[in-house]
């Protein structure tokens, strides 16, 4: 059931309706997921790359400058491109209030965890403990010749830098390394991989734990994803009930109980706020529950 949300009282009326199926749920022992999408991180400023006129992909192509390939034949040239287009922002962006209410209802026992397709690390950042990140992420590198996982140096002077000035192309003389780039195994001196599923790599073992738990999953909240990418999007299917809160429509919201079109930023909170108004000590730091 398509909800319309068209005002403020109805966004609250949703927001108390899923408030209380939430309750109920874990009243009955039932586990909720939510699987999250580029939608939810649009608030933080990251660009959804599968939008066409974000700006960011106009010089490069995604699936090219984030491919195996690209990183295997040349992977310090993966890293200039890398960082004069995706991974700044990636690196710049802070969770947002979605990102920051489902942390707030896994603290609360009303959610079991969140599955993403994100590569950013926000949801961490949000507070979030049980993360499944399918396609990997920027926070960390890994050797491809032994494998050993590093966090990925995030060079904030670098970034500031390069804020107040125009961006540098990485063809061009002013090209700098910023300092510990590319970086590089301290064991085997080759260039680290980031832990992101690039372009023609198999998935991760996150894969296979959140194929698993979405076998025991009673509810699924989607947020923020068109479930148009294979295999991910093939999780919800494999849940016997969904609630999507995408802005398009997607593949599954006829199965849906409700389908919430309004942005994730705001009707996630709203969820929060009910239950506080429900139970005031929801508000409270997770220590005192
Ligand atoms: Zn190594």
């Amino acid at each position: 059931m398509v909800v319309e949300v068209r005002d403020l009282q109805e966004r609250n009326q949703i927001a108390a309706q899923i408030a209380r199926l939430l309750l109920e749920l874990r009243q009955a022992g039932g586990r909720v997921l939510a699987f999250t999408g580029a939608g939810i991180s649009t608030a933080s400023g990251i660009p959804d790359f599968r939008s066409p006129g974000t700006g960011l992909w106009e010089r490069v192509d995604p699936e090219q400058a984030m491919s195996w390939d690209s990183f295997r034949q040349d992977p310090v040239h993966f890293y200039q491109v890398g960082l004069t287009t995706w991974l700044p922002p990636l690196w710049r962006a802070q969770p947002n209030p979605a990102h920051k209410a489902l942390a707030q209802l896994e603290r609360a026992g009303l959610l079991t965890g969140v599955i993403t397709q994100n590569i950013d690390g926000l949801h961490q950042m949000a507070g979030s403990r049980r993360v499944w990140e399918i396609h990997g992420s920027v926070r960390t590198a890994s050797c491809p010749t032994c494998g050993r996982r590093v966090p990925l140096l995030v060079p904030h002077a670098w970034l500031a830098e390069k804020a107040r000035h125009a961006a540098p192309d990485a063809l061009s003389p002013s090209w700098r390394w910023p300092e510990g780039y590319p970086p590089r195994c301290p064991d085997c001196g080759v260039v680290l991989k980031p832990d992101v599923v690039l372009f023609g790599e198999p998935l991760p073992a996150s894969f296979e734990q959140a194929w698993d738990e979405t076998a025991r999953c009673t509810l699924m909240i989607v947020i923020g994803s068109s479930l148009e990418v294979a295999p991910a999007a093939y999780l919800p299917e494999r849940v016997g009930r969904l609630i999507i809160n995408n802005l398009q429509p997607t593949a599954c919201d006829e199965r849906a109980e409700w389908v919430v079109r309004t942005p994730a930023a705001e009707i996630w909170p709203a969820v929060v706020d009910a239950l506080t108004e429900a139970n005031p000590a929801f508000a409270l730091p997770p220590s005192a529950w």
